[in-house]
């Protein structure tokens, strides 16, 4: 199943268009995208009875995030080997983990502003959004608290990235618009393999990474299963789940986003997200 934010209305999206799941539903189930994870079982076992009729086509340019309100958000650093040997640092056993602070989760398609002054960099993602809860999750039942999966792309600004005395994953990945989602959310079900997906962007059509989602080092079952050792996961809260190798830090000359750059961004099987930068006030 596939489920997006159309307008910021939930709707189910089937081969035809997207259903309005509060007007199919007679309102059982509410409009917000965002609270339909806190009765995600509910929502499947009704959603697989609806039948197609009443879906309308839409302008993809209308959808928003699949989650656009998660009460958290989490990003892993290094967990691509390649990724880990460019950036310079050893690769890790246990995840490297940050947040993008809710505010900069966006929508598949738009425009980035780039911070003035900044090295903005790309990073594309496979993107967990969590079901039902989960609390000391074991990796063996971890995919059945996943209630989907996107596209994403963990934007960040390096120069903030290296100011002050420790690194600031949080905040350089966190300017407006630096966490883009969607295009829509894919429900595990719908994969052959969940593990092993092919993911890359490209800018101005040059692809700059490609990577399958099977060379993480830590997988989505065993990020659940550590993150929910320390502190509960809850609906609707997203992982950022790393980067392979190729972003602008790890090439030489090294290579930032400029005005007027397009990166299209993949994930197998889900879909693509579009930004277009735009130059901030100040630069
Ligand atoms: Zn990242």
């Amino acid at each position: 199943m596939r489920i997006g934010n159309l307008d910021g209305r939930l709707v189910i999206l089937t081969g035809s268009g997207a259903l309005d799941v509060q007007r199919a539903s007679g309102g059982r189930f509410g409009a917000d995208p965002q609270a339909v994870y806190d009765r995600w079982d509910e929502f499947t076992s009704w959603a697989v009875t609806q039948a197609s009729d009443g879906a309308e086509p839409f302008d993809p340019a209308r959808l928003g995030p699949p989650a656009p309100a998660p009460r958290q958000s989490f990003g892993i650093g290094l967990n691509y080997r390649d990724h880990a040997a460019e950036s310079g640092l050893a690769v890790p056993e246990q995840p490297s983990v940050f947040t993008k602070f809710p505010s900069c989760i966006a929508g598949p398609y738009g425009e980035v502003v780039l911070p003035a002054g900044g090295h903005t960099d790309w990073e594309v993602e496979l993107v967990a959004v969590i079901g039902p809860g989960a609390r000391h999750v074991a990796e063996a039942d971890a995919w059945s608290h996943v209630a989907g999966l996107c596209v994403g792309q963990d934007l960040s600004e390096r120069i903030t990235q290296l100011a002050g005395a420790a690194p600031q994953f949080s905040m350089s990945k966190s300017f407006p618009g630096f966490g883009p989602t969607g295009p829509w959310l894919v429900t595990p079900d719908e994969f052959d393999d969940p593990d092993d997906l092919e993911l890359g962007c490209a800018i101005n059509g040059d692809q700059v990474q490609k990577a399958r989602t099977s060379q993480l080092i830590i997988s989505v079952p065993e990020l659940i299963a550590k993150l929910s050792a320390v502190l509960p996961l809850w609906p609707g809260d997203v992982i950022f789940t790393g980067t392979p190798a190729g972003v602008g830090l790890g090439r030489d000359p090294q290579r930032w986003l400029a005005p007027g750059d397009e990166l299209v961004s993949y994930v197998e099987g889900i879909g693509e997200l579009k930004q277009r930068f735009v130059a901030g006030p100040g630069s």
